[in-house]
């Protein structure tokens, strides 16, 4: 069946299916030379505040086009980049493109949206992390209290201390973290508390539940609750429908994001996007408010 699909596009392998070796060898292949030929981009995703409507930011999410390859998600090539370490020039250059677009965004009068990166196991281990990140703020004029970077679960429980000491020291700068993809990994909440987290960003597979299943409805609240108990803001992913937005507004999930608003999009379109927010899709919103 993944055969059938190959043409012209990459499939992408869940855990449970083996990616084949000829696969991955060709994606480190062409990735190694991607940033110098300009393969990589970005898009960018709207986060909205529920209470207000207000878009808080968005998040950055790297596409790839490669002339021989074609487009390859970031679910086929993210992984590999880590295995062979070339997520550091990668995750670097996202997070300089992203912070440039956020300072661009501010220069253009749109003041108060913040921007959210993706930060690999692989960077965040790094010795010259927390140095890099201070440089692409001072080098871009973007004051750190408009980043947030998120990691994810795995990332934080692979070597606890020293992870928490970087995070707490980005804290101190005034950078915001999020915990990505939550709910998937392993972490208890005796280790949730001890984290410098801002906040829980609710994985995807939890929200789709919201209007099937009643077991991932009290998941959703419970979430939500935990993370206001521990003083942390709540991010719902994934929301594609009004019927999750209506139910995220219940529970005082605190900001949302999903095709419900928009897919990720290209730079070009992002201040459009927000005029038109502004102005009309605000309702798509307003109308689940009693
Ligand atoms: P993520 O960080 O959890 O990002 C959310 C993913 O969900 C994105 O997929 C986004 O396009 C998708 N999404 C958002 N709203 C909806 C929705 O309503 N319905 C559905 N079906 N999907 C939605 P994308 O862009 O394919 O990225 C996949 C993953 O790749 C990301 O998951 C993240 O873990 C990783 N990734 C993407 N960009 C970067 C990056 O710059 N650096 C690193 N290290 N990882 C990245
Ligand atoms: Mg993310
Ligand atoms: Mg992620
Ligand atoms: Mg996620």
């Amino acid at each position: 069946k993944a055969k059938e699909q190959r043409q012209g596009a990459f499939v992408v392998y869940d855990s449970s299916m083996q990616q084949p070796l000829d696969e991955r060898v060709m994606i480190e292949k062409y990735l190694r030379t991607a940033i110098a030929n300009n393969e990589l981009y970005l898009n960018y995703q709207p986060i909205i505040d529920l209470e207000s409507g207000n878009v808080w930011g968005f998040e950055a999410l790297i596409r790839w086009n490669n002339p021989v390859l074609g487009f390859v998600s970031p679910l086929s090539f993210i992984q590999i980049a880590e295995d062979c370490r070339l997520i550091l020039p990668i995750g670097e250059w996202v997070l300089i493109t992203a912070c440039h677009f956020m300072k661009y965004m501010h220069r253009q009068g749109f003041e108060n949206y913040h921007i959210s990166v993706n930060i690999s196991v692989v960077q965040l281990m790094h010795e010259g992390f927390t140095d890099m990140v201070l440089d692409v703020l001072e080098e871009t004029g973007l004051d750190p209290s408009f980043l947030e970077i998120e990691v994810t679960e795995s990332v934080v429980m692979d070597s606890f201390e020293a992870t928490v000491a970087k995070l707490e020291f980005l804290k101190t700068k005034g950078i915001q973290i999020a915990l990505d993809d939550f709910g998937t990994g392993y972490s208890s909440l005796s280790y949730l508390k001890q984290l410098p987290i801002h906040t829980l960003k609710i994985d995807k597979s939890f929200v789709d539940g919201i209007i099937d299943t009643l077991d991932h409805l009290s998941l959703v609240d419970s979430i939500v609750s935990i993370g206001h108990d521990l003083g942390m803001k709540v991010t719902a992913e994934g929301v594609e429908t009004g019927d999750q937005v209506a139910f995220l507004q219940n529970c005082k999930c605190d900001k949302i994001q999903g095709y419900y608003f928009n897919a990720p999009m290209a730079e070009e379109k992002v201040l459009t996007w927000l005029s038109e927010w502004n102005e009309h899709s605000r309702n798509k919103l307003c109308k689940h408010n009693p």
